[in-house]
């Protein structure tokens, strides 16, 4: 099997959620899982990871009506995501969330001042605070989509003049939009390069995309990090892969944030610590359609 991004044939294995326990070969793996991991589990099993350019992937076919109803509930636990949901309508958000989103704004906006997007799409968006970061800086009659499974955001949308339009990518859009963004999204979906260029798809000539993901590159593999639900591993190098094989044009990408050792070890990052950062725990990739 070669490298969806790279096309290289050299890979590592891991086990999902195992990273520490050594790898010897395919079998011992799976009878570690077998061993370990309990049946049910719908994320499990061993991730390639590409030996040239970093990229991991979880080797096992998820079943997509699966995923859908896992991320249409379960991600959240229903209880919270109640609780979430009502915190946010009454403006309670962590600090290190608010940072971030202030982080994507500033990286966006280094490259196109906010007030000339009148069409913003963000998809995966929970509670929307990149869309909310970026209306402070628009004109009044720019318009925000999001895409996010379920009801449960609506009575948040509404408050804040943002219009849910599909529940999972990819949808039907009746328009094109000239900003684009996902955080933390793009590792949870099945097919990377599909994805990208079916939102390049929805992009007008010289839009742009903007993408959040966790940073694979570094300590990563080295530490007990949670995976699940993730599917796709990235390093810079693989991302920028993907997008120029999807015939993005990569105007900036970048290492921002703590290191993951310091993730790890609890520490909440505050505005200055999400800034670029060699080796820092998310990549940030700006894209521009032509
Ligand atoms: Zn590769």
């Amino acid at each position: 099997m070669q490298c969806s991004a790279c096309a290289s044939l050299d890979a590592k294995k891991k086990i999902y959620d195992h990273h520490l326990v050594n790898v010897i070969n395919d079998t011992e793996a799976q009878g570690y899982i077998d061993q370990n991991v309990p049946e049910h589990y719908l994320f499990k099993g061993l991730v390639r990871i590409c030996e040239s350019c970093g990229y991991g992937e979880l080797e096992t076919q998820l079943d997509e009506e699966k995923i859908a109803s896992y991320y249409d509930m379960a991600f959240w636990g229903k209880n919270n995501l109640t609780q979430r949901v009502q915190g946010a309508i009454a403006g309670d958000f962590s600090s290190t969330h608010l940072a971030r989103a202030r982080r994507q704004q500033e990286f966006i906006s280094s490259y196109r001042t906010i007030d000339t997007f009148n069409k913003v799409l963000e998809i995966g968006a929970g509670d929307a605070l990149l869309s909310r970061e970026l209306q402070k800086y628009s004109l009044t009659d720019a318009k925000f989509d999001v895409c996010e499974p379920g009801e449960h955001w609506l009575p948040y949308y509404e408050k804040y003049n943002i219009n849910k339009v599909a529940d999972f990518f990819p949808f039907k859009a009746n328009k094109t939009y000239d900003l684009i963004v996902t955080s933390h999204w793009l590792e949870h979906i099945q097919h990377v390069e599909n994805t990208l260029v079916g939102l390049g798809n929805m992009l007008e000539q010289e839009g742009l995309l903007m993408i959040e993901v966790p940073n694979t590159a570094h300590a990563y593999w080295d530490l007990p990090v949670k995976d699940t639900p993730h599917i796709h591993f990235f390093t810079e190098r693989s991302l920028s892969k993907f997008a120029a094989k999807a015939g993005f044009e990569i105007v900036d990408s970048g290492e921002f944030g703590i290191l993951f050792e310091e993730h790890k070890a609890g520490k909440p990052p505050n505005y200055e610590d999400l800034g670029r950062n060699s080796k820092g725990y998310s990549l940030l990739i700006l894209l521009r359609k032509h």
